[in-house]
């Protein structure tokens, strides 16, 4: 694992331009609302980026690192495709999994945090520009994105899907189309914070399913599910069985962090 050494940190101007101030120009927009860090909000140069501080807080995964799992090797060997062991004894359901940066206490949590509380535009602007490039090799080889659904009881509750966001940002960078209608959670699981793996695993069980008019949109289609964060596998795990199940060709694995 390393710091980044490019710069992740700055949302190109023109993407700011959907903004309702498109009008003004970008020095008039900084006056009246001069940009601020996206976790800490001390003041920055542009929109839709990082403090020095908090940007060299965060864990950047990058390569080298397992071909499968996406987590870091501790060193280079050389060689592109690798895969851990942890890989080949204990394989995911999807095919790969790339994700921005490390979860850990500091400014990754507090993204996530906003990102599903608050001010969830400006930040997944942002991230969904990371994930992009942090995914652009599974992209690459893509026909479509796919948020991890939300039960609709949940839904209702929090009035938006934080994958769903997420998954339109990154299509927004990308390109690639995003359907939120390929997959259903059929069933409200329970929180997952105090279960162990397996139990994750058994909660999961019958989560999802793909609706029957979607079917014919998954057969055959490589589908990159994007989610906020990957903790066990066990959710990510559970909805590419499902799209597999239901012939998809390839289903791998785009989050903003990850547990490690
Ligand atoms: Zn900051």
């Amino acid at each position: 694992m390393r710091r980044a050494g490019h710069d992740f940190g700055v949302w190109p101007v023109s993407r700011v331009g959907s903004l309702p101030l498109a009008g003004l120009g970008r020095a008039t927009k900084d006056f009246l609302f001069p940009p601020t860090c996206l976790c800490c909000r001390k003041a920055v140069a542009s929109a839709g980026a990082l403090c020095q501080e908090c940007w060299s807080a965060i864990l950047f995964i990058e390569r080298p690192y397992c071909d499968r799992l996406g987590t870091p090797f501790a060193t280079d060997l050389g060689q592109e495709g690798l895969i851990s062991p942890e890989a080949v004894a204990n394989p995911p359901v999807y095919g790969r999994a790339r994700a921005v940066a490390q979860f850990d206490e500091g400014p990754v949590r507090t993204l996530v945090h906003r990102l599903k509380y608050g001010d969830r535009l400006e930040i997944a602007r942002s991230l969904g520009l990371w994930m992009a490039r942090a995914g652009a090799d599974i992209l690459a080889e893509a026909d479509v994105v796919v948020p991890v659904p939300m039960h609709r009881r949940r839904l209702m509750k929090r009035r938006y899907n934080q994958a769903n966001v997420l998954a339109r940002a990154v299509s927004a960078h990308h390109g690639i189309p995003v359907d939120p209608f390929l997959l259903e959670r059929i069933k409200s699981t329970p929180t997952q914070v105090n279960l162990t793996r397996s139990q994750r695993a058994l909660n999961m069980q019958g989560a999802f399913a793909v609706p029957e008019a979607a079917r014919p949109k998954v057969e055959g289609r490589a589908i990159v599910l994007v989610d906020d964060v990957l903790t066990s596998g066990a959710t990510l795990n559970a909805a590419a069985r499902v799209l597999l199940r239901h012939r998809a060709a390839r289903v791998d694995v785009l989050v903003f962090a990850r547990v490690l």
